[in-house]
């Protein structure tokens, strides 16, 4: 492809495609059902030397390509926590291709800097923020909550762990619960914590970080001449959506001038409805806050949105100045390569302002509020049912359950069978859910969040649950 005219023949077809794909995407089995391996041994070892044809190439995308596709937007997608696209959003994401903007300084793309100001604006409005908020893109939460960890260690050595490295630091703690995200402990690592300066903080009944074990968690640490550096709350953990009471922990942070980060990166989506704020009371003690546009908001990965009290605490934990990326307009503009970890930055504003303004925010909340009443509408089934049972709240759109039929009383051989049925239905090609473990139990986690689930998918899904799992005892296979 050397002009233009054999592009625009080829993104005409590449658009009917895309279409097609969307159209017929109920055809394709939700998880790839291919072996480890099996692509790659599909690939040539070695490049071609000579141009290939674009015929050619998409020929071999269907044939190669597309058996090993997990398709994340199939509406009976209903694993891990969604990473959903949308139509607008896929448009954007074209014209960021095209335009391949470069956006580390506000000099090298001044539309992508003061779009993305303007949609993190956007944002914090939608959401019911603290007005005082300042956003910025990242990436993921990971690289957000790696950032906020370097910031709030920075604040807390009066950015002395920049300059000097970590040798004559007091002991620095991060806190969460047992239920945070891997990411946490990633973060703590990378920036030089240690892994055995994280200390995780006991949960309830309903899995939420318990106040006065933190309480006690930094009285202990002081004592021992530690210094508490920060604390990650979490608002839906990937488990089970539970909630940190916010307020409580703030307060505490407060009282003991502690970085208070807030990760909500899939439920923080909820915020756009007011029936769901109250998740968020105390969220204006919190330092820092990530949630991602690109799980729950429409808008395709990535795109993560960090939010901070005191922007200036960040930019003077990440800037740097040589000569050649000196400008006049520093100090006018966001320069957005010192607000986190990349120096070069994709034009990530673009597509969340097109799914906002094709969405309308009236729009994303039908949505959201729709995944939400599928969710209880989910739970009350399995409420009903004697052979189900639920094994967490549902406050959002995870409903977390497992198969508990009444002649089999030993656990283990319950979690085997969830196991068996799990593995059964996601090889029928015809749902995705996928699992995680609750005081001990083999859970089943299943999101009614994807952009384009409807109640017959959610119908659907459930009715094939409930046969499978009677086959299983029907067949005496119960995985023991
Ligand atoms: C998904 C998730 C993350 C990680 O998100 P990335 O954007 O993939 O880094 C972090 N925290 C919570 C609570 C999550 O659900």
């Amino acid at each position: 492809m050397k002009t233009p005219e054999e592009f625009r023949a080829e993104a005409h077809k590449m658009a009917d495609r895309i279409a097609d794909y969307f159209q017929q995407i109920e055809q394709y089995p939700v998880k790839s059902l291919v072996k480890p391996g099996e692509i790659a041994s599909r690939l040539p070892d070695f490049p071609p030397d000579h141009p290939e044809q674009m015929d050619d190439i998409m020929e071999d995308f269907e044939e190669i390509i597309m058996p090993g596709i997990t398709h994340w937007q199939h509406p009976g997608f209903f694993a891990f926590f969604p990473a959903n696209s949308s139509y607008p959003s896929v448009l954007a994401e074209m014209l960021t291709a095209a335009l391949g903007q470069q956006g580390m300084i506000w000099e090298t793309s001044p539309a992508a800097a003061e779009l993305e100001q303007r949609v993190m604006e956007w944002l914090k409005t939608m959401c019911g923020l603290p007005a005082d908020w300042t956003g910025v893109i990242q990436d993921t939460a990971s690289a957000s909550t790696l950032t906020a960890l370097l910031t709030a260690r920075e604040k807390a050595t009066g950015f002395s762990v920049n300059h000097d490295g970590f040798d004559k630091e007091k002991k620095l703690r991060i806190y969460c619960s047992t239920e945070t995200h891997s990411s946490i402990e990633k973060a703590a690592r990378i920036a030089g914590f240690g892994r055995k300066n994280l200390v995780k903080i006991a949960v309830d009944d309903n899995f939420a970080m318990n106040p006065s074990a933190l309480r006690d968690a930094i009285t202990k640490d002081l004592n021992d001449g530690c210094r508490p550096c920060c604390v990650v709350a979490t608002i839906g953990t990937t488990s089970s959506t539970a909630v940190d009471p916010i307020a409580e922990i703030g307060k505490i942070c407060r009282e003991h001038d502690i970085w208070l980060h807030v990760d909500a990166a899939f439920a923080g989506t909820a915020l756009v409805l007011n029936e769901m704020r109250h998740f968020a009371d105390g969220l204006e003690l919190a330092d820092s806050y990530v949630f991602n546009p690109h799980k729950w908001m429409f808008t395709n990965f990535d795109c993560s949105a960090y939010f901070v009290k005191d922007p200036d605490l960040l930019i003077r934990t990440f800037e740097i100045l040589p000569e050649y990326l000196k400008t006049r307009t520093r100090g006018q503009v966001n320069d957005y390569r010192d607000w986190g970890v990349a120096l070069g930055r994709r034009f990530r504003a673009l597509k969340l302002w097109f799914v906002i303004r094709n969405f309308g925010v009236e729009g994303i909340r039908d949505k959201v509020r729709k995944h939400l009443d599928l969710a209880q509408w989910l739970a009350g089934e399995i409420n009903q049912s004697p052979e189900f049972e639920l094994l967490a709240p549902v406050p959002f759109s995870l409903v977390c359950f497992r198969f508990r039929p009444l002649q089999i009383s030993d656990e283990s051989a319950i979690d085997n069978l969830n196991e068996k049925l799990l593995q059964l239905l996601n090889a029928s090609g015809r749902l995705y859910i996928t699992h995680t473990r609750l005081h001990g139990k083999y859970t089943l986690r299943m999101v009614t969040a994807q952009t384009n689930v409807e109640r017959i998918h959610v119908e659907k899904a459930w009715t094939l649950i409930r046969a499978t799992a009677g086959e299983l005892i029907k067949s005496g296979n119960t995985g023991e």
